[in-house]
């Protein structure tokens, strides 16, 4: 099967000649006939013969070609803005919403020449843990269909874990790569606030809110991550941080690297299984020469209110133009998850509550900011889960708000601070379902994280594990 190489094995194997840009991509529609129906993993599938025409050109321009993308099947989260393709957010106030123009993510890719095929399912805004806040129906589990693939990018995840794309672009506010990609066994890197552009993405928090790559290895990140990232004039808050070149130094030796185990991220609530094959990873890496020391984040706790009190004010904030009157439909199309966030937000905004509530926790948040910067003093990155549990059954989060907002506990803190994470797969529970550990980084030092994954995924095989769904 095409669909289980690397970008650099596709884009070395077109350029030999040994398939076509054509092949590549019905091999994608063909993945989607077998298992879509199953995985509910799209909002919109781009028509086939559309597809495949695109890619008949990217095999003609195929000598001229500049990226290693040139050619390549993704997906996009439906919550960036695609000219002329509906984009909805996974929400029905957006059900006929035609944009007007192109996210500048995705323009990047198209200029790249990589072919789009779908817009992916997702919780609503992105508001939740498990693509079932959706208005199209719960994104399945590949690797167990009762359960739940994560969110909110779950449908993004769903796909690359069943071999229907190469790769996806996410969106992370307080996890939103990350938990989709550890229960689905695929790679995902949360980037540094304003690494890469949000002009064109659907706004949930936008002093949270990150746009990243998702793929099957890190390898495959790096490729994604160099042709994305940078300063972008339509968003005033994106970095003109120089760009590595995130690909070439994969490579790089991990000389005198030490990673941090915080105390307080190992404790009560953690599943014994994932907290097992995290310390069965960290085991690996000392194989590789890296050092760990045990440290500690002691606001850990205060992770959840923090975000789950600015998260909420900026949402409620950001989704008051969809007031059905410019565009959209009516506001009563909010789904129950979303509208509680709104009140939440309102009412942590309002006179009279916002120094107890939205103040304060903008406080916290900052005493976060310098509790991360003295960890990564001590430190070149943090070793932690990405969730407590592995993939939960349909229908335990959705019934459970409460539950819902305690299953990002691993997940919210770095957003309010800004710094990278990556997650990536690093086992299997007895049942076979996956398991993920991330590592987070210093602010724009995506490089070394991605050398960390790179060079675990190469003395570890969980990566390459794909569901039973699809070995059939
Ligand atoms: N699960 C988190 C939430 O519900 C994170 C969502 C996200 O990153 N978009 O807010």
């Amino acid at each position: 099967m095409l669909l289980e190489k690397t970008i650099n094995e596709l884009a070395e194997g077109l350029r030999k000649k040994q398939f076509s840009c054509e092949d590549l991509v019905k091999e994608c529609y063909e993945n989607i006939e077998k298992y879509n129906k199953k995985i509910n993993a799209f909002i919109t599938i781009i028509d086939k013969e559309t597809a495949l025409k695109n890619a008949r050109e990217k095999d003609k321009t195929l000598s001229k070609a500049t990226s290693r993308l040139h050619g390549i099947p993704f997906v996009l989260k439906d919550a960036y803005v695609t000219k002329n393709i509906k984009t909805t957010s996974a929400s029905f106030v957006l059900k006929e919403y035609i944009p007007q123009y192109n996210a500048t993510v995705y323009q990047k890719l198209l200029d790249a020449g990589a072919i789009l095929i779908g817009k992916m399912n997702m919780d609503a805004w992105g508001h939740g843990s498990s693509s079932e806040n959706t208005d199209f129906g719960p994104v399945k589990n590949p690797y167990d269909l009762e359960r739940s693939a994560g969110g909110s990018s779950g449908g993004n995840a769903a796909a690359i874990a069943s071999r229907m794309c190469v790769f996806a672009i996410g969106e992370d506010t307080g996890g939103s790569i990350r938990n989709p990609a550890a229960w689905c066994n695929i790679s995902g890197l949360k980037v540094t606030y304003g690494r890469v552009s949000r002009y064109g993405t659907i706004a949930y928090a936008s002093s949270f809110d990150s746009v990243g790559p998702m793929a099957k290895s890190v390898e495959d990140l790096a490729i994604v991550l160099e042709t994305i990232a940078g300063k972008d004039k339509y968003d005033a808050t994106s970095s003109p941080h120089s760009v590595p070149n995130y690909s070439q130094e994969l490579k790089n030796s991990l000389k005198d690297i030490v990673i941090g185990i915080p105390r307080e991220f190992f404790g009560k609530g953690l599943d014994k299984e994932v907290n097992d094959e995290i310390m069965k990873a960290v085991e690996t890496m000392k194989k590789l020469g890296i050092r760990f020391k045990n440290i500690s984040i002691p606001l850990f706790d205060y992770g959840l209110p923090v975000y789950y009190l600015i998260g909420p004010s900026e949402t409620s904030s950001n989704l008051a133009r969809y007031d059905g009157i410019r565009y959209g439909e009516e506001r009563r199309f909010f789904t129950e998850e979303t509208a509680r966030r709104i009140m939440i937000g309102t009412y942590a905004l309002s006179s009279g509550y916002y120094d107890a509530y939205y103040k304060q926790a903008q406080k916290v948040r900052t005493l976060f900011i310098e509790e991360y910067k003295k960890a990564l003093t001590q430190c070149d990155a943090i070793i932690m889960p990405v969730m407590p549990t592995p993939a939960v059954k349909l229908g335990e989060l959705l019934n459970d708000p409460l539950q819902n907002l305690l299953a990002d506990i691993y997940t919210v803190s770095q957003n309010p601070v800004g710094v990278p994470s990556l997650a990536i797969p690093c086992g299997f529970t007895k049942e076979g379902l996956p398991i993920g550990m991330q590592l987070v980084g210093n602010m724009f030092e995506e490089d070394l994280l991605l050398q960390l994954g790179y060079h675990y995924q190469l003395n570890s095989d969980w990566h390459k594990q794909r569901p039973n769904l699809i070995k059939i």
